[in-house]
């Protein structure tokens, strides 16, 4: 099962062509026991890939890419959802609203697998995945036991959760718990203007808007949104807002989260070009990708970066996992 010198180019959203060491594709609990196995055994590292939508290869792999195509059980309960880790999200989403069961339509047509959900707490329109999940199962690929994550043990916060701290939890089953009655979450901006009686017309509103404002990256490889918003204080914010009086700006707890894009094109970055590598002209937080190395990609990033820094004193932090 296992192979050696696997090119990832097919397997990551960007399409930079690494080789990894070694490669194994798990659709069953026994590829999972021989990838812990493996690992054990060689005293390899390993990384854990879904769709490879929010990754960056920066070097070839040097250890076990452990592909993720785990699709075991898709179970329903009430308004209780078991779904296995490998199955693809926006399907997922599809899947549930046929089945009368609401709260994810706003994350409709977010790239990936439903195992990578998790790890970043993907959010979209006003909506987060924590909101609607019970606990994991997870699969522990330092000690071969399967362990289970209530939602308050897995930390989840913006973009984040306790999964991108411990890689070595493998997220083989998810436990969603959804509403049975529909209420429209339309609190985004470009949502507001529309009363969605059925979550569908919902769903076919966000996979619009996405359309229009997102690169497609099977034909313009990317990866979204390459830079997380900045978190600032008010403080901050008030000495901001005294330069930059139209800043785009939200509230996020006691914190303030400062649109990205916004700073970004501020440092006149929409469009900008840098080798093989560009700031999207429909969305300056999206990168597009041209190139078979991660050379032009990161260039491209470190150059966003420091104009930003420079200009506004402000770090910006990468979405994707750099590897
Ligand atoms: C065009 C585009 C639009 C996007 N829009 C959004 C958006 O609106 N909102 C948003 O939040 N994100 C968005 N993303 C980012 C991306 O879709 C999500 O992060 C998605 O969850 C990644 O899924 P994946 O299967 O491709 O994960 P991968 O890229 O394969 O992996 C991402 C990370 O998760 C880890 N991982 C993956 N699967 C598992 C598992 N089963 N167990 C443990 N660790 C795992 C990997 O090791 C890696 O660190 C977008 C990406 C693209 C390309």
């Amino acid at each position: 099962m296992i192979v050696t010198n696997k090119d990832l180019s097919e397997f990551n959203s960007l399409q930079i062509a690494v080789n990894a060491k070694y490669y194994i594709e798990c659709k069953t609990d026994s590829d999972i026991e021989e990838a812990f196995q493996f690992t054990k055994k060689n005293k390899i590292k390993f990384l854990i890939l879904g769709e490879g939508t929010n990754v960056v290869f920066t070097k070839p792999y040097d250890g076990l890419i452990i592909k993720n195509s785990f699709k075991k059980e898709k179970k329903i309960n009430k308004n209780k959802v078991k779904v296995s880790s490998g199955y693809n999200w926006d399907r997922f989403v599809r899947f549930c609203i046929k089945n009368s069961l609401y709260g994810l339509e706003n994350l409709s047509g977010i790239p990936g697998t439903v195992g990578a959900g998790p790890i970043q707490n993907i959010g979209a329109y006003g909506e987060e995945i924590s909101d609607y999940i019970e606990h994991i199962e997870v699969f522990n690929l330092k000690t071969g036991n399967v362990e289970i994550l209530n939602n308050m043990n897995c930390n989840f916060d913006y973009r984040d959760s306790l999964f991108k701290k411990y890689k070595h939890l493998f997220i083989k089953n998810v436990f969603f718990k959804l509403k049975e009655k529909f209420i429209a979450n339309n609190s985004y901006q470009d949502l507001q203007d529309y009363r969605f009686k059925k979550a569908s017309e919902l769903r076919q509103r966000v996979l619009r808007i996405r359309n229009q404002k997102l690169e497609n990256y099977l034909t313009k490889p990317n990866v979204g949104s390459f830079f997380k918003n900045p978190l600032i204080n008010k403080k901050d914010l008030k000495k901001l807002l005294s330069e930059e009086a139209d800043l785009k700006f939200y509230k996020h707890d006691a914190l303030i989260k400062v649109s990205a894009a916004w700073l970004i094109e501020r440092c006149n970055l929409k469009g900008m070009q840098f080798n093989k590598a560009r700031v999207s002209k429909k969305h300056s937080l999206v990168f597009i990708n041209e190139d078979k190395s991660p050379n032009s990609i990161l260039k491209l990033k470190n150059k966003v970066k420091t104009a930003v820094s420079k200009k506004y004193n402000i770090r910006l932090e990468e979405e994707p996992t750099i590897i």
